[in-house]
């Protein structure tokens, strides 16, 4: 007859109370308690995709640059140059 056995006031220790039997006293580690379907899985990453970067044509320079930017190639903003675009060297 194990010691606690016959006393109803105080609980089992929670480790003894999530303990399930899988074998030398191991305890499981928490899992997902139904698998997701293709369906659901599916559903959920529809959104991860990554989309497109939108940018505009430099009316000065006509490189690719992000709208609302100044434009990185020559510095223009707006019809004015507004920062200085240090040249590369060759
Ligand atoms: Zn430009």
């Amino acid at each position: 007859m194990p010691a606690r056995a016959g006393n109803h006031k105080d609980p089992p220790p929670l480790f003894e109370q999530i303990q399930i039997n899988i074998g030398r006293n191991e305890i499981m580690a928490p899992l997902p308690k139904r698998k997701i379907s293709r369906g659901r899985r599916d559903r959920r990453r529809s959104h991860l995709a990554i989309g497109k970067v939108h940018l505009v044509t430099c009316p000065q320079c006509h490189h690719k640059h992000l709208p609302h930017h100044v434009c990185p190639y020559c510095g223009y903003y707006a019809g004015r140059e507004v920062i200085q675009v240090e040249e590369k060297e060759k």
